[in-house]
């Protein structure tokens, strides 16, 4: 067997441990003779796999009884809907800060539904850092304030949490959910498509103040409202079990290695090997985002020319380093180093990166 280091930014890279203990216990899950994508979501089997799988999200965030998690299918691209119709009017319209391509679509959801508004934007600057605070404008009759906390395509992260005068905190967390401690309390609702740091596509979880989602307006189809996940316990219809199995199953490998604060040292020793490679090359690597703005799980930088980004590709692969292409709106390279990727990964990376500007430099 061939495992090589996936630098891929979604699906992304997952801790091998848990592969292989899903793997051993595929064909017969808990005893009961079926795998788990075969038993019913209706079964005592799952029904544990489920509550522990968000009991373990919470403790892991420090978040009590005043928040829920929620299992939704629809991506986080579904939720940039989802949270408009739901909470925001033209009375109170919903405020977006753009810090990247995923944060305008999220906004845009909001304008096809004319209840949006940009309290801040870093577009003119290509994105390269996400707004201060002092340019961040909210207007005080908005129904939340909405960022995304970790920019995938761009590689820049908030290294604050915005303040928001009593306006709810949203936050788009889908590239960097569980990989540091923060005071998640201070959010309302954060949500992440779980195939960037948690587990396979199909799922989005969505930490939530229960005050918020305990009645949803009732012009909303039935599967577009918060309350008819969160009065169900998200069983109102058939779960995808195995994505939440898996999540579940990441969340305890993650509380075994020492919980958040043991991610974030991880995670921060891996971004400044990458890191220290870039700046320390004499401007061969030039990172894409500025310094107080850079990513602990994307690592995006350019070369010299296009064409020294493509040998790059081309021969890190051959080095078995994977998924290093950046984003087609960035151009150049994007090493994506969430909580599963690990730091012999990242060193192989960032000693290929010393061998190939010695070659080309
Ligand atoms: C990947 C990504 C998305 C889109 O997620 P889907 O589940 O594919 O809809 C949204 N936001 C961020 C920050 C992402 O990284």
């Amino acid at each position: 067997m061939k495992r090589v280091y996936n630098f891929n930014p979604g699906p992304a890279t997952l801790p091998l441990e848990v592969l292989q203990e899903v793997q051993a216990e595929f064909l017969d899950f808990d005893n009961s003779g079926m795998s788990i994508i075969e038993i019913s979501h209706r079964s005592k089997n799952y029904e544990k796999v489920h509550n522990q799988a968000k009991a373990d999200i919470l403790e892991l965030m420090g978040l009590g009884d005043e928040y829920e998690v929620l299992f939704i299918q629809g991506g986080a691209s579904l939720q940039f809907a989802m949270i408009p119709m739901n909470f925001a009017t033209k009375e109170n319209p919903g405020s977006y800060a753009l810090s990247g391509i995923f944060s305008t679509n999220a906004y845009k959801e909001a304008e096809i539904l004319g209840v949006g508004q940009i309290a801040a934007s870093t577009k003119a600057e290509n994105f390269r850092r996400v707004p201060r605070q002092d340019e961040i404008k909210i207007a005080p009759n908005s129904a939340y304030f909405h960022v995304c906390y970790n920019n995938t395509i761009y590689g820049t992260e908030y290294h604050y949490i915005p303040e928001t005068n009593g306006v709810p905190l949203f936050a788009d967390m889908s590239s960097d959910m569980l990989s540091r401690p923060l005071n998640f309390k201070k959010f309302s609702l954060i949500y992440a498509g779980v195939q960037k740091n948690l587990g396979p596509a199909g799922v989005v979880v969505v930490v939530v103040k229960k005050s918020l989602v305990e009645k949803s307006l009732e012009t909303l189809p039935t599967m577009l409202r918060y309350d008819t996940f969160y009065k169900k316990n998200s069983l109102f219809n058939t779960p995808p079990e195995f994505s939440i199995y898996f999540v579940g199953k990441v969340a305890a490998w993650i509380k075994n290695c020492g919980g958040l604060a043991e991610m974030a040292k991880r995670n921060s020793r891996k971004a400044e090997v990458l890191y220290a490679a870039i700046d320390e090359s004499n401007n061969f690597y030039r990172g894409h985002a500025e310094k107080d703005s850079r990513s602990f799980m994307n690592v995006t930088f350019r070369l010299p020319n296009e064409e020294l980004e493509k040998k790059f590709v081309a021969e890190a692969l051959e080095n078995n380093l994977i998924g290093v292409k950046g984003h087609r709106l960035v151009g150049g390279l994007r090493a994506s180093i969430y909580n599963s990727m690990t730091l012999e990964g990242v060193e192989a990376l960032a000693d290929f990166m010393k061998k190939f500007r010695q070659s080309n430099g």
